[in-house]
């Protein structure tokens, strides 16, 4: 009987855990997380629960029961320091050490943060309760970085009535996931709207509240001084596997083919292909990847990967604020943006698992 091991209980550590029951694993599963919280979504953070829509008992994603009904050994407030590779076991600030045949690496990301001091930051529950009680009383805010983080917390506060300000450094929103075409969709939604976006801008104006959504850096130390390959993330290769055989790493801390993905999805299906892999053997991961954001009253769904050199094509109603943007690879469909679309999305993502051809 083997044991796992699985360091971060965010998204993908909870979801390793919680498949390898479901997979009918019976070894041990020890579930590590400094964080002293259940293991909680992160999504609602920057909008419903924000927004006060959604209390924080509507945040984790079991109860406290779950885990000792299904003998998964959760041990929060708790930080792995260092792995033992040849002994294979892993050591706690306390120095104590927890043994393992299999570890999974989930540790996730942290904030990217700015020189200035004084600007709030979202990761985490204590950070959107901070946020929260300093939003309330704010009459303007600053938001620097205009990628989904920032532009969803600016929604928020916009619809609480504050002044809003978010400065985005590129020429356009979201510019590392999205193409131009829906770009300038929600740029034109959050102008409407009375947000005050300053592109090509770097200068963050003075505010009541600063809140900075500029990126993440993935937790890879305690990766890079067990040895193992690290580059923009822990280095996995086709089965999600380290540099290591015994190591599997997985979510935001983990590239694979020299991409790492920060999404619930990515996250909640490597660590369901890792766990049927430890019961049932080896099987590479090939999910299709998705990803949403909601603004305002617009959805935004993703499916597959955007890059620039996808040639666009629109289809549906852009002012009646429904449709979709198709982007092919020659003829191939290679990602879709969907905005209040869902049919679409989950049309899409149907094509691109199976690679059949879309017929506009
Ligand atoms: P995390 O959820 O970050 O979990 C990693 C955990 O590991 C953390 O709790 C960390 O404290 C812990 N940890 C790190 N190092 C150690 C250590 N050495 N010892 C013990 N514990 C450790 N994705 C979407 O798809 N759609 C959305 O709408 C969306 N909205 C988001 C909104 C916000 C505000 C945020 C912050 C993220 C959002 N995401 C969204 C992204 C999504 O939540 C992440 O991609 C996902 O949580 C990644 O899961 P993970 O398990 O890899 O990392």
């Amino acid at each position: 009987m083997k044991s796992v091991v699985i360091v971060g209980a965010g998204q993908a550590g909870f979801q390793t855990a919680a498949s390898l029951r479901m997979e009918g694993f019976d070894g041990g599963i020890t579930l590590i997380g400094e964080e002293p919280h259940l293991p909680y979504q992160r999504p609602p953070l920057s909008k419903a629960f924000l927004a006060g829509k959604q209390d924080a008992s509507h945040l984790p994603f079991r109860p406290e029961r779950f885990y000792s009904d299904h003998s998964i050994d959760l041990e929060l407030s708790q930080s792995v320091v260092a792995i033992g590779r040849a002994s294979r076991r892993v050591a706690l600030a306390g120095r104590r050490m927890v043994d393992y045949d299999v570890l999974v690496l989930a540790t996730g990301a942290r904030v990217r943060k700015l020189s200035m001091s004084g600007a709030l930051y979202l990761r985490d529950i204590d950070d959107a309760i901070q946020i929260k009680a300093r939003l309330e009383p704010a009459g303007s805010v600053a938001i620097v970085g205009g990628g989904f983080i920032g532009l969803e917390v600016a929604s928020v506060a916009r619809a609480m009535g504050k002044s809003v300000t978010v400065v985005e450094a590129q020429d356009r929103l979201m510019p590392r996931c999205i193409a131009p075409v829906v770009s300038d969709f929600f740029l034109e939604l959050h102008r409407r709207e009375g947000v005050n976006i300053v592109l090509n801008s770097t200068a963050i104006p003075a505010a009541d509240l600063t809140i900075a959504g500029i990126g993440v850096i993935p937790n890879t130390e305690l990766a890079q001084a067990a040895g193992l390959a690290v580059r923009n993330g822990i280095v996995v290769d086709a089965f999600l596997k380290t540099s290591d055989p015994n190591i599997f790493a997985i979510g935001d801390c983990a590239e694979m083919n020299g991409v790492r993905l920060e999404s619930v999805q990515n996250a909640a299906d490597q660590a369901k292909c890792i766990a049927a892999q430890i019961v049932h053997g080896p099987a590479e991961y090939k999910a299709v990847p998705w990803f949403w954001t909601d603004q305002f009253d617009i959805k935004l769904q993703m499916a597959g990967i955007w890059s620039p050199r996808l040639r666009a094509v629109v289809r549906g109603s852009v002012e009646a604020r429904r449709f979709s943007v198709y982007y092919f690879d020659g003829e191939r469909l290679a990602a879709a943006d969907s905005i209040n679309s869902p049919g679409d999305h989950v049309k899409a993502r149907k094509l691109l698992a199976s690679g059949e051809k879309l017929e506009l």
